[in-house]
């Protein structure tokens, strides 16, 4: 009896021990970016925390989908993944993205820049959400990709922050698998910029605790219900929904779930998945089947 207290006592205390690390950690992350964003007088992810703090959070407290508590069980480790993934995985963007100015195909980016500025934008848009979809439908369906992606289907209670988990591998894979074509078919990084911009803001409502249904965007802009079928433990109910903004991919693809009757409900993948931060980092290199 007094070993199981003591032992009971241990875990606690362990358990505090990490919290306390992963805040140490975030502290530092976050001090860090503040000062890029300070010498680069640049808005980054940090502007984002703030617009999900103040406009997502008092909207989870009205109409919550599911009964769960803001300040839950690992909500620093996503506020790490929120600011400190980001950075890990645009690295090797920033670092590679100069280095493929010379691909640009010089003919289209002529015949697009022709193209009035409306055009330009909706063309960039469709192309993203094209390789969006291909590229986030790869990494369920190839499996050395599930094992990055999976971090991001391990939150069992989604929320404005649970999106935010990622690995970075995941990140920057996609964020080459759909920048290389559109710089090569001669749209502006610039312009792109602008393009992520829109998308994380969204993608932060799409995992939101929202009960609200959204009804009449039905089947042509993707909603909280629509990516909360994405992220069930349901293998079968999975591997659908892959848009990040337009269904019609989905709908083309043969990939559209969004039943009347039913909502989503028990989210999470069904192999372990540590709880500390760099046990996420770590969890794809172990030799383990992950599927
Ligand atoms: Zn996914
Ligand atoms: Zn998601």
């Amino acid at each position: 009896m007094q070993n199981l207290h003591s032992a009971g006592r241990n875990k606690k205390s362990n358990h505090r021990h990490g919290v306390i690390a992963h805040l140490m950690l975030l502290f530092l992350a976050i001090a860090y970016y503040t000062y890029l964003q300070i010498s680069e007088g640049q808005e980054g992810p940090l502007s984002f925390l703030v617009l999900g703090l103040f406009i997502l959070v008092p909207l989870e407290r009205l109409m919550p989908r599911h009964a769960q508590r803001i300040l839950r069980r690992g909500l620093h480790v996503d506020l790490l993944h929120a600011v400190l993934t980001g950075l890990l995985a645009y690295l090797p963007v920033m670092l590679v993205f100069p280095f493929l100015e010379p691909i640009r195909s010089q003919p289209l980016a002529a015949s697009i820049a022709e193209l009035p500025v409306i055009s330009q934008i909706a063309l960039a848009f469709l192309a993203q959400e094209f390789l969006i979809y291909w590229g986030h439908r790869f990494s369920h369906e190839i499996p050395i990709l599930w094992r990055f992606h999976s971090v991001h289907h391990s939150s069992e209670k989604l929320d404005w922050l649970a999106g935010e988990r990622r690995h970075p591998v995941d990140g920057a894979l996609m964020a080459f698998f759909v920048g290389i074509p559109l710089l090569f078919l001669g749209f502006d990084l610039i312009d792109l910029l602008w393009l992520g911009v829109f998308n994380s803001l969204w993608d932060m409502t799409i995992h939101a605790n929202l009960r609200w249904r959204l009804r009449f965007m039905k089947g042509l802009w993707v909603t909280t219900e629509y990516h909360h079928w994405h992220h069930v433990a349901d293998k079968e109910i999975r591997n659908r929904n892959y848009a990040g903004a337009l269904p019609v991919f989905d709908w083309l693809f043969g990939t559209y779930y969004l039943p009347k009757d039913k909502l989503p409900e028990g989210y999470g993948i069904d192999t372990p998945m540590p709880n500390s931060y760099l046990g996420q980092l770590t969890q794809p290199f172990r030799l383990v089947d992950r599927r």
